[in-house]
């Protein structure tokens, strides 16, 4: 099944000069949903995960369905101030600024075997701040797994080392 070909591109969203992957189309179509989800999923299913990690807002809508194909926890990356419970927090740069996700202290236990799920990888900032939360709390980042990867933003460089793979590259 065509994935790539679902997905909208949306000039100057949400600023001018972006152009944002929109997936809702995929999410939105059963059979194409359903695919994606086992697509993620696939390179992972025996590699004894045992939680995934996804990245707000977009990126639970494919982490928490990958979590479930794993028979594995769930854990939120979320923007600071969202998580009820103690945190962790990292900072990252923006193209302009900076931003960070924070976690709960007690999402993961040392030594967990964790794979970061998202939806887009852009300029790398968000997934590589994912990983050094991860890393932090002790955790084994077994793979950073992307449906869209914007290969012109070289953003998998950012991930040093840790296992990277995007079912679609948009050059
Ligand atoms: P980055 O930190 O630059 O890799 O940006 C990745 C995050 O921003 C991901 O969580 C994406 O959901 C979102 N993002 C960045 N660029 C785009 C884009 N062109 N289309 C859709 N989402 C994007």
């Amino acid at each position: 099944m065509d994935l790539a070909s679902l997905v909208r591109d949306v000039p100057d969203f949400p600023e001018p000069g972006i152009v944002f992957k929109d997936i809702t189309p995929v999410l939105g179509d059963p059979v194409a949903f359903n695919t994606l989800i086992a697509a993620l999923a696939e390179k992972y299913e025996d590699q004894r995960i045992s939680k995934v990690a996804g990245i707000e807002a977009r990126g639970f809508t494919l982490a928490a369905p990958v979590a479930r194909t794993l028979e594995a926890g769930f854990v939120p990356l979320r923007k600071p101030g969202k998580l009820p419970w103690q945190t962790m927090r990292q900072n990252y740069s923006l193209e302009y600024g900076t931003d960070a996700l924070e976690m709960h202290i007690d999402a993961v236990e040392p030594g967990e075997r964790v794979l970061i799920v998202d939806d887009v990888i852009a300029t790398g900032g968000t997934a590589f701040a994912a990983v050094e939360l991860l890393r932090r709390a002790q955790a084994e980042v077994v793979g950073v797994v992307v449906f869209i990867e914007l290969g012109f933003l070289n953003g998998k460089a950012t991930l040093e080392g840790v296992p990277f793979h995007a079912l679609v590259r948009f050059d």
